[in-house]
């Protein structure tokens, strides 16, 4: 065995309160998703390579240098997912819901990217998200957003967050706008990192995308998107601008974002923080309505976000309001039958009981301390003789003798 086993670079292990806030916001967004509803989804960790390459884009981050792509040992091109989009939209035509237009659909799990480990940045991370597929009603787009506010706002994340939004306009708009990129920057391409050189030719919008920091001055005086965008397209952002103001909820226009994914198409929008560094966007989505056909399945509308679990987890305050349980303690071998009824009477009616199986009677009640508990009954040979038990509040230190028959019902007050 080797000296100090460290799980892989980039993982992580979800242990005590990581994972209760990996499990809180998960349970928060569902129950607040079900409201809208939403309905729960699962596909496979893993899909043919194809599924991932051809919609994500040959030209992306990830498709380039992020996935975990291996061939498997019947030969097969597989993929761990990067994302969950693609997978959803895969499960949504083999299971032949095409026809069962709108959908929505929420799901959770792990994703994977070979990038470089910082804080908020792993190699297997875990989103949340929801899509909205079947609707084109510039309001589903708002309606999602709403969602993700909502969903903020019940962690107590949502002061912290500022909404980006943009659009990239429909086709048309983009062909028009790629051209002029192609024109602003091909005088500068010695100067692009290698990267957007290659996005100069295979997909200039990408370059917007770089987080090179020469790139980055160049694309400050780029086109923008704006003045290139068509009436069909102007007007779309603009009843989802409409609607964000309906509902009160505040956003920023940002000119640049477009979103690291290929098949996003009008909107486009991302939660920031500034609170975890350069890895500030918690929740990001927009609107991918070329997608499903893409895939090769019916022509299709589709709005949906992914929110990074681990990012929003980094926010989250410790959970220390867990149910506070009740330490059985048996003083001595004798006891354990009653003790042992005890316990599972409590949990049968819904409380949450501990029974100390081992080391002297300080010791016991050291544990009880450590795992929080309200209360500790302690049962040894002399109350066993009398039928008896001794509950001691472990808060105020008081105590107090009970029949044993009496004890169910005296915690139960
Ligand atoms: P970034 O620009 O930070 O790399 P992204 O555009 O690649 O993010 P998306 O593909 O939009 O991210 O994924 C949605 C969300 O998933 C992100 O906003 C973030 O919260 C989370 N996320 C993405 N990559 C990682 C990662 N490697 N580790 C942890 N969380 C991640
Ligand atoms: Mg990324």
């Amino acid at each position: 065995m080797a000296e100090k086993l460290q799980p892989p670079r980039g993982t992580q292990d979800l242990v005590g309160d990581d994972y209760r806030r990996h499990a809180h916001i998960i349970e928060t967004a569902q129950r607040i998703a079900e409201n809208f509803g939403y309905e729960s989804i699962a596909t496979p960790i893993f899909e043919s390579t194809s599924v991932f390459k051809r919609t994500i884009g040959e030209t992306s981050d990830i498709v380039g240098k992020e996935m975990y792509t291996f061939e498997d040992r019947g030969g097969e091109e597989l993929t761990l997912r990067p994302e969950g989009t693609a997978g959803v939209i895969r499960a949504v035509i083999s299971n032949g819901l095409t026809q069962n237009m709108p959908l929505k659909l929420i799901y959770n799990g792990p994703m994977f990217r070979y990038e470089r480990p910082q804080l908020g940045r792993r190699r297997q991370f875990h989103q949340l998200g929801v899509e909205c597929l079947g609707v084109a009603h510039p309001y589903v787009d708002v309606e999602t957003i709403a969602l993700g506010v909502q969903i903020l706002k019940a962690l107590g994340l949502f002061d912290q967050t500022v909404l980006e939004i943009n659009t990239i306009g429909d086709i048309a708009s983009r062909q028009a706008y790629r051209q002029a990129l192609v024109d602003y920057f091909t005088p500068y391409k010695d100067k692009l990192s290698l990267d957007s050189q290659d996005r100069l030719v295979r997909n200039p919008l990408r370059i917007l995308d770089s987080k090179d920091a020469g790139d980055q001055a160049i694309i400050v005086e780029a086109p923008e998107f704006e003045n290139y965008l068509n009436d069909i397209s102007r007007d779309f952002f603009a009843q989802v601008c409409a609607g964000l103001d309906q509902l009160a909820i505040p956003y920023k226009s940002n000119r640049r974002l477009v979103r690291g994914l290929d098949y996003y198409n009008h909107t486009a929008f991302e939660f920031v923080t500034t609170d975890l560094g350069a890895q500030g966007t918690v929740l990001a989505g927009g609107r991918y309505d070329g997608l499903m056909s893409q895939m090769g399945g019916p022509e299709t509308p589709g709005v949906g976000w992914a929110l990074g679990i681990e990012r929003l987890a980094l926010l989250l305050d410790s959970l220390t309001d867990q149910p506070r349980p009740i330490a059985i303690i048996p003083v001595g071998e004798t006891a354990f039958a009653d003790c042992f009824a005890l316990a599972m009477k409590l949990r049968e009616a819904g409380c949450t009981a501990d029974i100390a199986y081992s080391g002297n009677v300080g010791k016991r009640l050291k544990r009880a301390n450590k795992i929080n508990a309200q209360v500790a009954v302690m049962i040894g040979d002399d109350e066993l003789a009398n039928q008896q038990a001794i509950i001691k509040n472990l808060d105020s230190g008081d105590q107090k003798t009970v029949a044993i028959s009496e004890v169910f019902e005296y915690l139960s007050n």
